[in-house]
C-alpha cells in the first residue's frame, strides 16, 4: 500500500460511516491539481544539477489551499499527493478556512550549501508563482525547510506580484512571520498529550513518553511535557535512539542537539538504542515526531505504549492502525495531533492580511484554545460513533468539506 491508498483507506473507513456515494468519494479524493517542474541550477562549484519539484493542490472548497514544502531525498508525487490529501482533512478538522496541498523537492538539503538552497527555493518559485498567492495556495514548511526558505519564497513570489507577506507563513519573526510560530506544532503536540492524561485520570509524573525525531516538532514537544513533568525517558533522531531510566534533560539535550548541527549523534547523557527499539519500550506513551510509515504491519505488535500521538504526518500505516485498534492502544491522529503548525499559519496568515501583530501570548492562547476545542470535538464524535479517534478525525473533515462542495454548487 503506498502513502496515497494509506491516507484514502483512512477516508473510506469514515465515508462508509457517512453513508458517502461513490461518485462524492471521488471527487473528494481526486486532487484538484498536480504540478511537476524541473528545477535546474548553478551549484557552488559552477557545476549544473536539475532537481525535481512538485505541488499538488488537493482541495479549495473551504479556502485558499494550504501546506507545507518538503526538502527530503524521498519526495514523489505519490508521497506529496498523499500529503496534500491529509491537510484538506487536516484544515477541515480544525475548521480552519483553508483546503489543502502539498509540495517538495527530491533533494537532501544537507547536501546543499545555503546559497545553492536559495537559488533551488527562488527557481523553484520562478516554475510556480503563478499557481500560489495569499489567496490561492499559502505554502509553509515541512521536513528539510525552515523559515529562511519561507522568507526567499516571499522574496522570489514579490518579485512577480508585488509585496505578498501572506503568500506563506512561518516565515521569520523579523520578516512578517510570527513569534510562536515555530514551536506551534510541538506546543499542539504537547498540549493535547497532556489533555489526553488528563483524560486517563493520570498524573503527568507517572508518564514515561519517547519521542522520535529530534526536528522542530520532536524538539518543542518533548520541551513542554518535560516542563510539565511528563518523565521523556527516550529521544531520538536520524542518528538513532537514546534512552535514560530516570529521564532525559530535554534542555540539555537541545543545547547538544542545537551546538552539532541539529543532531543528536555523541549525545553522552543516555544510553544509545536503536530506533526500532525506542518504538518498542515498555512506556504510556510514543510519540512518533519524523518520519511516515515508521510504525507498520511487522512492528505494532512489538509497540508496548498504551498511547501515540502523531506528531509526524502518516508514521502509523492502516495495516499497524488495525493491529494496533485490537490490541486497545490509542491513536492521536496526525490531522489532529500535529494541527498546531498549521493554525499557527493561520494566525501568522490573518495578521500578514490585516497589518496587524499579536503578542506571543495572545498566539498560545488562541492556539491552545483551537487545538483544545477541536480535540473535544474528535473526542465526542469518536464516543458518538463508537469509532477510533483517527476516524472520528476524518467524519468531521470529510462532513465539513463534503458540505463546502455542496454549498458552493459543485453538485
Ligand atoms: P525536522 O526536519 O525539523 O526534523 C525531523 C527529525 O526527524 C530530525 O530530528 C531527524 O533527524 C529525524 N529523522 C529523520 N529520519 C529519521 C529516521 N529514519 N529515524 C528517526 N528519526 C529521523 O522536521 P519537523 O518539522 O520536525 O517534522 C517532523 C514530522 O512532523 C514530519 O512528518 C512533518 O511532516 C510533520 N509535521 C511538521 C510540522 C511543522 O510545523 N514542522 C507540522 C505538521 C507536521
Amino acid at each position: 500500500m503506498n502513502a496515497f491508498e494509506a491516507t484514502s483507506h483512512y477516508f473510506h473507513q469514515a465515508a462508509d460511516r457517512l453513508q458517502i456515494p461513490d461518485d462524492m468519494r471521488t471527487l473528494l479524493l481526486t486532487p484538484k491539481r498536480e504540478l511537476r517542474v524541473e528545477v535546474p541550477i548553478e551549484m557552488d562549484n559552477g557545476s549544473l544539477r536539475t532537481f525535481i519539484g512538485y505541488r499538488v493542490q488537493h482541495d479549495n472548497a473551504r479556502g485558499p489551499y494550504k501546506g507545507g514544502l518538503r526538502y527530503h531525498p524521498e519526495v514523489d508525487i505519490d508521497e506529496v499527493r498523499s500529503l496534500a490529501s491529509l491537510m484538506t482533512w487536516k484544515t477541515a478538522v480544525m475548521d480552519l478556512p483553508y483546503g489543502g496541498a502539498k509540495g517538495g523537492i527530491t533533494v537532501n538539503p544537507r547536501q546543499l550549501s545555503r546559497r545553492e538552497l536559495e537559488r533551488l527555493t527562488r527557481t523553484f518559485i520562478d516554475q510556480i508563482h503563478d499557481v500560489i498567492g495569499p489567496d490561492k495556495d499559502i505554502p509553509a514548511p515541512d521536513m528539510g525547510t525552515d523559515s529562511d526558505v519561507m522568507a526567499w519564497i516571499m522574496s522570489q513570489y514579490g518579485k512577480y506580484h508585488g509585496f505578498s507577506p501572506g503568500v506563506v507563513t512561518s516565515k521569520p519573526v523579523e520578516y512578517y512571520g510570527m513569534p510562536g510560530r515555530e514551536e506551534a506544532t510541538g506546543r499542539g503536540v504537547g498540549v493535547l498529550t497532556m489533555k489526553m492524561t488528563r483524560r486517563t485520570g493520570r498524573k503527568p509524573s507517572a508518564m514515561r513518553v519517547a519521542v522520535q525525531g529530534f526536528g522542530n516538532v520532536g524538539t518543542h514537544a518533548a520541551k513542554l511535557l518535560s516542563e510539565a513533568e511528563f518523565r521523556i525517558v527516550a529521544i531520538g533522531d536520524a542518528s538513532g535512539g537514546y534512552f535514560r531510566e530516570d529521564g532525559i534533560d530535554i534542555a540539555a539535550a537541545i543545547r547538544y542537539s542545537y551546538a552539532n548541527q541539529r543532531s543528536l549523534a555523541g549525545f553522552s547523557e543516555a544510553d544509545p538504542i536503536s530506533n526500532e527499539q525506542l518504538l518498542a519500550l515498555d512506556i504510556d506513551i510514543l510519540v512518533p515526531a519524523a518520519l511516515g510509515g515508521v510504525i507498520h504491519g511487522e512492528n505494532a505488535a512489538a509497540i508496548r505504549a498504551h498511547t501515540i500521538i502523531e506528531g509526524a504526518n502518516a508514521p502509523v500505516l492502516p495495516e499497524a492502525d488495525r493491529i494496533l485498534e485490537e490490541r486497545g492502544i490509542v491513536v492521536l491522529p496526525d490531522i489532529l495531533a500535529n494541527a498546531g503548525g498549521v493554525s499557527a499559519s493561520y494566525f501568522e496568515w490573518v495578521q500578514n492580511r490585516q497589518h496587524y501583530r499579536w503578542s506571543l501570548d495572545r498566539v498560545r492562547q488562541e492556539l491552545d484554545a483551537l487545538m483544545l476545542r477541536a480535540f473535544d470535538h474528535v473526542w465526542d464524535t469518536s464516543q458518538h460513533h463508537k469509532v477510533s479517534l483517527r476516524v472520528a478525525a476524518f467524519i468531521i473533515g470529510i462532513e465539513r468539506v463534503h458540505r463546502a462542495i455542496q454549498l458552493s454548487g459543485i453538485v
